[in-house]
């Protein structure tokens, strides 16, 4: 039975982007794009923007190391999504990821792809500075900052400046990779200039305030952390400072934007709190410093800290006593879902399953709560069940998932497989490459799965249908390129 693993097929596919441009032509020209200060980007086309999205994101994912918590990513996602629906980019299908690094940074790539260093998150004192940051790189997207440069840079191609970006966003945690991406001979030539203009700063700074405004979210957060990013020692915000020019003056440019008025903004969110303690246990090198009392903050914010170092140190028994503590005074999910953890990590498979049935009531469609359910009916032996209800977050709760359409058929392949549905499995695994834009290997699948015996005749036809769709999808990618 081949199933191909994203991760084994990434060094093959993705170290050097240099791949797409062969596979689907020579590269995406954007000669054609409207002059800077047309308004309207018609001519701009979509299809070619969500592949150059794409062949960025997944630059990145096999060469960076990412945060793939889905409680964190579902939190960053909502912000984000909450600001960029106060945008012009309004209705775009945004992307919000983390990376897993010490500098402090963010970033937005083609076709709506935003990145965010964990160091970054953990900096921020507080929601609005987060979100300061977020709203500032969705005005990016919004003002078509990155189409307009690659509209300027007139004969290279936007294939080759989204390389570019890539290798330069992966050199600065990994020179040698970030240089191997660049030696591919497509970017190499044109390392030049990269950064976004010192009017599209100030233009970001000015548009993300009424972002911010217009979201609910108090815009002195963005003022704040900017001026937390100039007072900080230059090794650790050099990397945003190089990607956003910072400049004293820019900061008090924004600072006299902001209405004098005092505007009662609602308070930051707990969810924001909870993340940050999550993300500093998960992404520690010495977790096991988290387990004492005298390193986390008094309260139950450092008592759930506490409890997710022990289950990262492999002590879960003694992280559960903590949460069943913590839970009868604070009903929140993110405890809960702590508690799962635990038990699922001290192999009390049985109780783990009871909270989880409990909370998938609860909390219907909600992402990291399906995926931890699932998991524990696997564990339980119950992979009808689980089938059943990944089904069910595709077909009732589709609307919520946004990019994350491809985890859950990651999930439902494996349900299906434990299932002993082997062409069902390999048909959820080639919808989920298709989804993360893996178009041949998705065609592999659906080859794998019409192979299989038991077919029915319905369900051949079916594979074939889809097969074909994709294959039309990588015709036109070809032309179109
Ligand atoms: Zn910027």
């Amino acid at each position: 039975m081949a199933f191909f693993s994203p991760r084994k097929f990434s060094r093959f596919i993705l170290t050097s982007l240099i791949t797409i441009a062969i596979i689907f032509g020579t590269g995406i020209s954007y000669a054609n794009l409207p002059a800077l200060g047309d308004p309207s980007f018609a001519s701009y086309s979509s299809q070619q923007e969500k592949q150059l999205g794409l062949t960025f994101y997944r630059s990145l994912r096999a060469n960076l190391k990412f945060v793939n918590d889905l409680q964190i990513n579902a939190y960053l996602n909502a912000l984000g999504n909450r600001l960029a629906s106060h945008s012009d980019a309004a209705g775009n299908q945004f992307h919000f990821f983390m990376i897993n690094s010490p500098t402090i940074n963010a970033f937005a790539g083609p076709d709506a792809y935003i990145g965010v260093h964990s160091r970054l998150f953990i900096d921020a004192d507080n929601e609005s500075q987060l979100a300061g940051v977020l709203a500032h790189e969705i005005a990016h997207v919004a003002q078509h900052h990155l189409a307009r440069q690659f509209a300027r840079s007139g004969k290279s191609t936007a294939i080759t400046l989204a390389t570019m970006l890539a290798a330069i966003l992966v050199g600065a945690q990994d020179p040698q990779a970030g240089q191997a991406i660049l030696l591919t001979g497509l970017a190499g030539q044109q390392q030049s200039s990269l950064n976004f203009t010192r009017e599209n700063e100030y233009e970001a700074d000015r548009i993300g305030i009424g972002i911010l405004t217009r979201s609910g979210i108090n815009p002195r957060g963005m003022v704040q952390f900017f001026e937390k990013l100039l007072a900080t020692s230059p090794a650790n915000g050099m990397e945003y400072l190089r990607t956003h020019p910072l400049s004293a003056n820019r900061v008090s440019e924004a600072k006299n934007r902001i209405s004098k008025k005092t505007i009662n903004y609602p308070r930051d969110s707990l969810d924001f709190e909870f993340a940050k303690a999550r993300l500093i246990v998960l992404v520690s090198k010495q977790p096991k410093y988290y387990t004492h009392d005298i390193n986390v903050e008094k309260g139950f914010l450092g008592q759930y800290q506490k409890a997710l170092a022990f289950i990262r140190t492999n002590q879960a028994n003694k992280a559960i006593p903590v949460l069943l503590l913590l839970q009868k005074n604070h009903k929140y999910l993110w405890i809960k879902l702590a508690l799962a953890e635990a038990y699922t990590a001290n192999q009390q498979d049985g109780k783990a399953l009871a909270l989880l049935r409990k909370l998938a009531d609860l909390y219907p469609g909600y992402l990291p709560v399906t995926i931890a359910y699932t998991k524990s009916l696997l564990n339980n032996k119950k992979p009808e069940r689980a089938v059943l209800l990944l089904k069910q977050q595709l077909q009732q709760n589709a609307h919520l998932l946004g990019q994350d359409y491809a985890i859950v058929y990651h999930a439902l392949a494996q349900a299906y497989f434990a299932n002993g549905q082997t062409s069902a499995a390999l048909e959820a695994t080639g919808n989920q490459y298709a989804r993360e834009g893996y178009l041949e290997l998705a065609i592999q699948q659906y080859n794998n799965a019409l192979l299989q015996k038991n077919n029915s005749p319905s369900t051949i036809k079916r594979l074939q249908t889809i097969k074909n769709e994709i294959k039309q999808r990588v015709t036109r990618l070809k032309e179109s390129m």
